[in-house]
């Protein structure tokens, strides 16, 4: 699960990582007293009014604004408020904000240059290990110094048995060209990163950047944070910080009934059994030429009401022109999903677009019968070529 940047650094905090002062606002006039209140806290006068999506690049998008007077809050916070923000990590037609984060400006000038830097924690599955990814060239395009000058980007394994090393910390500082006070400071922040990342079962943690400010302190300026699913049963505080908004409301609702769902952008639409098997059908429609409307597992135990709700949900997408269901029967029989699309076609009414169904293992054939004595417009196949095919077919017509 995806968090917003203002929701990310209240846990980092709580953590000990160092964050800038900010207050989240739905309105211009919230804006304006988050921003009075931000000044009394901490004394700035300028503030930065962030967007609050769950995409990233929104400082090159317009959503990531410095404002130098309580008017330019209320200005930016209007114009951001409400904008479809479109940046290189959403659609072409953008995210609608419907939030601001108000935060302290920590760009002011001091005694030495700010520096930005680049730090992430996920977890390398090819080493089986967490792993600290950094880079001393932080800030809006760390994917170029990814490409340009991979020399620039470090990396640190935790070695899970014995955890994250005081020798790694120093090591990470000093390869960021720290000294003196901001060197102790990036130790206890790595340090602190580090623990949050294994407390809350993160996925991942992507802080870009990570600023020294002009008086030697290290904050973390932006953040995202990913949890694993898996694991928010054990975080009921971070599990209420979902944001449904900020995802596709086709998938949401498919949640609520146990199916697996992604939507995607072609127009054949999927349900298949298992997950393996619906990469596999998204292959074989691909191979066939086709483009898949979605990703969809019915789980394992598919029954005729789940298959119901499948067809519901594929068919809220206009752009499907046919479906495809796959189904290998080994717990589920077959003839129990047949009997499950004939209800669906007869309950939803009107289906106007072709159905071609696949059946194959546990009563294949007493399956594929019933369809086929249905009277409905169901195209049956046994091999999945010859529903690949069919696919062809009935989009070509
Ligand atoms: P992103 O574009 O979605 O990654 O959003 P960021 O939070 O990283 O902000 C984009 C850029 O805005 C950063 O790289 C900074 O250069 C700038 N920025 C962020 N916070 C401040 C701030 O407090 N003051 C100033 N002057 N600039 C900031
Ligand atoms: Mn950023």
């Amino acid at each position: 699960m995806n968090l917003h940047e203002f929701q990310g650094k209240s846990i980092l905090k709580q953590y000990g990582v160092t964050v800038p002062e900010g207050i989240v606002a739905f309105t211009a006039d919230e804006a304006v007293s988050a921003a009075k209140m931000l000044t009394e806290k901490t004394g700035t006068n300028w503030w930065v009014v962030k967007a609050q999506i769950h995409a990233g690049g929104r400082g090159k998008g317009g959503g990531v604004k410095l404002a130098k007077s309580l008017d330019e809050v209320s200005d930016l916070s209007k114009k951001i408020l409400g904008m479809m923000l479109v940046t290189p990590q959403t659609k072409s037609e953008g995210k609608k904000v419907n939030k601001v984060l108000i935060q302290q400006d920590v760009y002011y000038p001091g005694p030495t240059p700010t520096s930005e830097f680049y730090m992430s924690v996920m977890l390398d599955r090819a080493m089986a290990q967490n792993m600290i990814l950094y880079s001393p060239r932080g800030g809006m395009d760390i994917e170029a110094v990814a490409e340009e000058t991979p020399d620039q980007i470090f990396k640190e394994y935790i070695d899970p048995k014995t955890g994250l090393q005081a020798f790694q910390c120093r090591r990470i500082a000093f390869n960021l060209g720290l000294t003196g006070d901001a060197w102790k400071a990036m130790l206890g922040f790595v340090n602190s990163l580090y623990n949050a990342f294994v407390a809350i079962d993160a996925s991942l943690f992507e802080i870009n950047p990570v600023l020294k400010t002009s008086d030697n302190k290290i904050l973390a300026v932006d953040c995202k944070v990913v949890v694993d699913n898996n694991a928010l049963y054990r975080h009921p505080e971070i599990a209420n910080m979902r944001d449904l908004d900020e995802e596709d409301p086709m998938e949401v609702e498919a949640g609520h009934f146990g199916l697996n769902f992604v939507k995607l952008d072609g127009n054949i639409g999927c349900m298949v059994n298992g997950a393996g098997l619906a990469m596999a059908t998204m292959d074989m429609i691909k191979l066939y030429g086709g483009e898949p409307a979605n990703f969809l597992d019915v789980g394992g135990t598919a029954n005729a009401k789940r298959v119901e709700e499948a067809f519901r949900i594929i068919l809220k997408d206009p752009n499907v022109k046919a479906i495809l269901v796959n189904i290998f029967g080994g717990i589920v029989r077959c003839d129990r999903v047949a009997q499950g699309v004939v209800d669906a076609y007869n309950n939803i009414g009107e289906i106007n677009v072709p159905i071609i169904v696949r059946l194959q293992g546990t009563n294949a054939v007493e399956g594929k019968k019933l369809i086929d004595d249905s009277g409905l417009k169901v195209h049956s196949a046994i091999l999945l070529q010859e529903a690949a095919e069919l696919v062809k077919q009935v989009i070509a017509n």
